[in-house]
């Protein structure tokens, strides 16, 4: 069965609520202007319960079927933006100054509001569906906090799906895997502290920068010799912060960035590694280097009968050649990794065709994803709740 007639009919309607958010972007957990057009929506379609307030303000509508009680499948979608400045050049560019919809997020929003208002229409299932937007995805563990607030319990959600778009991955298109489908983050931030002085004189200090430079070098052999080349680890230094002056060597410099991995295993390694390394190379300088390591988002696992039933679904919306189930890794975060934790579930990729990459400011979701999305979705839920 192709994409909904009824989806292809909605898609410009749904496409102006995307533009719509698309201006308005928002960051982190203050998604508030967000949340309310996402509430006022779920209100104007007669959905049977609308909770506000969940991780602060996510966002939560329940649907009831019409042919009687049963479990209920939850829908998720994310609502925040990125402090990013938009280069798009688009008539519903942003409207806040550096912040940008870059990764698809009003695009994830305007789809589960349209399978939401399809959904409400129809009912054609039994049981509940809760379809769940999300705050703070980029970092701040929004899905997490819904989770902690209850979410499951409450609409006694039992299992759950996620989506995101895919730029190069064709319109029309869904890609997926079981098992880890996006990483573990961690962050690290490493001060060294070592003796600042004149730079014609470098024997009397403990030259931060020097040192500094040995740490990004060695922290490159925690992927090349302290991980088993099979497995999946990325170790990038995102930042390297020292020194005001041509002629001062500084006391202090400060290196941070981020740690990806596909398994809890890979991650301690790489972890301890990096302890090593911190410790080695201050013994060995006589600086002292601190290093704060914060783990952040776990591994996002596909629970493996879940995702084989999100594929047959995506398979009758798209067609069987336009789904790949066993799509490599990606690794990048999510933080629906703590619903998938919470419940059996599968996160799927939806094609966004050649378009810029996520969190470029370039990018723009693409519309014409909207009827495979939604089609997705509906289809997802009334397979899942079929009566
Ligand atoms: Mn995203």
């Amino acid at each position: 069965m192709p994409i909904l007639n009824r989806a292809a009919e909605m898609q410009e309607e749904i496409a102006a609520w995307r533009r719509h958010l698309h201006s308005i972007p928002e960051l982190n957990f203050g998604t508030h202007k967000t949340s309310d057009f996402v509430t006022g929506k779920l209100k104007e379609f007669g959905c049977d319960e609308v909770v506000t307030g969940l991780g602060r303000t996510g966002v939560v509508g329940l649907i009831r079927g019409r042919h009687g009680d049963g479990r209920t499948v939850g829908l998720r979608a994310d609502m925040d933006a990125l402090p990013i400045t938009e280069k798009t050049g688009k008539p519903y560019a942003s409207s806040v100054p550096g912040v940008m919809h870059a990764c698809g997020h009003d695009g994830h929003t305007a789809m589960l509001l349209g399978a939401a208002k399809y959904l409400a229409e129809t009912r054609n299932f039994s049981g509940a569906v809760a379809v769940i937007f999300q705050p703070a995805e980029e970092g701040g563990g929004g899905g997490h906090e819904m989770v902690k607030d209850g979410m499951m319990e409450r609409f006694a959600i039992e299992r759950v799906f996620g989506m995101h778009n895919m730029p190069g991955l064709p319109i029309g298109q869904f890609a997926t895997r079981p098992g880890a489908i996006m990483a573990a983050t961690a962050e690290f931030t490493i001060t060294v502290t070592g003796k600042g002085g004149h730079a014609a004189m470098p024997h009397r200090t403990i030259d931060s920068i020097v040192i500094g430079s040995q740490l990004v070098m060695a922290l490159q052999t925690i992927a090349s010799r302290g991980i088993d080349p099979v497995e999946s680890v990325v170790v990038s230094v995102t930042k390297f912060h020292g020194g005001d002056a041509y002629n001062v060597i500084p006391e202090r410099v400060q290196i941070a960035g981020t740690v990806r991995s596909l398994k809890d295993a890979v991650a301690a390694t790489a972890r301890a590694r990096m302890e090593a390394i911190c410790a080695g190379i201050a013994a060995a300088s006589q600086a002292s280097i601190h290093l704060e390591y914060e783990p952040n988002y776990p591994v996002t696992v596909n629970h493996s009968e879940e995702t084989t039933f999100a594929c047959d679904v995506a398979a009758t919306v798209a067609g069987e050649p336009n789904v790949n189930r066993a799509v490599p890794p990606v690794m990048g975060g999510e933080d629906f990794s703590y619903m998938l934790e919470a419940r059996p579930g599968a996160f799927i990729f939806v094609g966004n065709g050649d378009t810029a990459n996520l969190h470029h400011p370039g990018y723009d979701f693409n519309d014409e994803a909207i009827p495979h999305g939604v089609s997705y979705w509906v289809r997802l839920a009334e397979t899942a709740l079929a009566a």
